[in-house]
């Protein structure tokens, strides 16, 4: 009796622990049409009025001519959502952003106080806002501790809102190099500040890739130059070796993860492209050479310039405490970084959308399509930048990045046409995410 008890039990107990999993998730029979006053299925190609999106569950069953009668489905409950006001377009990608680091100017004190666990809770408020923005895919390349895989998984477990994440964890870093955030402490602090992504010399960096996909990392974060924004007085050059980049491409490629590589002076673009990194981030100082390494390679650039504006406004104040060196940097950079991404751009590199939010305020990720336009890409193209080339490169092109039959129901919405106006894209009326809405518009 004992025996058939404990079986029992544990069957009561199975179905119960996978519903609570997936409390959030749509019923996979709600059928929703979706009228599109305006709808840019396919970023790249023209948008078209009045189209009806017919979703069945989280996928997108088919897009038609016209406003479809929910009726005509001969389905017994369809729900009809109404933007036929609205423009129409598939959810938002930020493929670079840091959505469990705290924005602000006390970052070493938050760096080294907030525990694994406070973070965590953080990271679930900024994944609702920048959701709530409309991005409902992210690529989170470099974040401390542990939580951002806990926030990955509740997300897609259905349990909390947020985009759907990929993350890197920690990033690599040569030692006292830009991501060693134990740079600058007290010598006996240095060694509890120090993280898996430290490494030095060919072999450790392999050991490093490996120990960081077993965690759980989906992309590999190198941080192949020196940084701006930070207090390490080691320039902006390359900081990897050649040697050690092609340790950690090659190792990170034959476990099936992709490399961001962080960089800024032209030799270290060009080191991180010739070691076949699948993004250059930033790439402020990038040249001629870089541009023929993109075109030859394909590599796409993540171009961040929210995150460019945003220190380049601290360099500036003076009060805001940031060191002369930092100062220094950041004025010489951030220009050049504009106009740099507006030159790779007529040159035909593929441009990424990224903002290094957590820097930046986190939910306001749109601001970047000002910038994108501002130097010089179409609305089109900066469109393009966060949702076919982010999910290209994310590899997720089969699933979200455009609105189209067997895709994920990734959808928003806004009051005005952003081919005409980008910015209409920093005020998103409607969520929906994998068929649950999580913004409607107000009526
Ligand atoms: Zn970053």
């Amino acid at each position: 009796m004992q025996r058939f008890f404990c079986v029992f039990a544990l069957c009561l107990a199975l179905p119960a622990i996978a519903q609570h999993g997936n409390n959030n998730a749509p019923e996979v029979d709600n059928w929703i049409v979706i009228h599109a006053g305006q709808l840019l299925d396919i970023p790249g190609e023209a948008p078209r009025n009045q189209q009806s999106i017919i979703i069945r569950g989280e996928q997108i069953v088919r897009v038609e001519n016209g406003f479809t009668d929910p009726d005509s489905l001969a389905e017994e409950h369809v729900e009809l959502i109404d933007l036929s006001d609205q423009f129409v377009l598939p959810g938002l990608i930020d493929a670079h952003d840091h959505i469990t680091a705290r924005p602000g100017r006390v970052k070493r004190i938050w760096d080294t106080t907030a525990s694994d666990s406070m973070r965590a809770l953080y990271g679930a408020h900024y994944a609702k806002q920048t959701l709530e923005a409309g991005f409902t895919s992210v690529r989170n390349i470099g974040s401390i501790g542990e939580s951002i895989y806990a926030l990955r998984d509740a997300i897609k477990l259905g349990l909390i809102p947020g985009p759907r994440l990929q993350t890197s964890g920690n990033y690599l870093s040569v030692t006292g190099g830009h991501g060693d955030r134990a740079t600058g402490f007290r010598w006996d602090l240095i060694e509890p500040l120090e993280h898996d992504g430290i490494c030095d010399g060919a072999d450790e960096c392999r050991k490093a890739v490996r120990k960081l996909i077993r965690k759980g990392s989906d992309w590999i974060k190198v941080m192949a130059t020196g940084g701006v924004n930070s207090e390490a007085q080691t320039g902006i050059g390359q900081h990897f070796t050649d040697a050690e980049l092609t340790a950690i491409v090659d190792t990170a490629h034959s476990l099936g993860r992709k490399v961001a590589a962080h960089a800024h002076a032209a030799g270290g673009v060009n080191a991180a492209l010739r070691a076949g990194v699948d993004s250059i981030e930033h790439g402020a100082f990038i040249d001629d050479e870089s541009i023929r390494l993109f075109k030859q390679t394909g590599t796409s650039l993540v171009a961040t310039l929210s995150v460019g504006d945003h220190v380049l406004q601290i360099a500036n104040d003076p009060d805001s405490g940031m060191s002369e060196g930092v100062r220094i940097k950041a004025r010489e950079a951030i220009p050049t970084m504009m106009d740099n991404v507006g030159r790779a751009y007529r040159a035909g590199v593929t441009i990424v959308f990224g903002t290094d939010s957590g820097e930046p305020e986190h939910g306001r990720n749109a601001d970047e399509f000002l910038f994108l336009v501002q130097v010089g890409m179409s609305e089109m193209d900066a469109i393009k930048a966060a949702t076919v080339n982010a999910a290209e490169l994310m590899g997720v092109a089969d699933s979200v990045g455009s609105i189209e039959a067997g895709k994920a129901a990734d959808i928003i919405a806004v009051a005005n046409n952003p081919l005409d106006d980008i910015s209409a894209l920093q005020q998103v009326g409607f969520v929906m995410q994998a068929g649950r809405v999580y913004k409607s518009i107000q009526q």
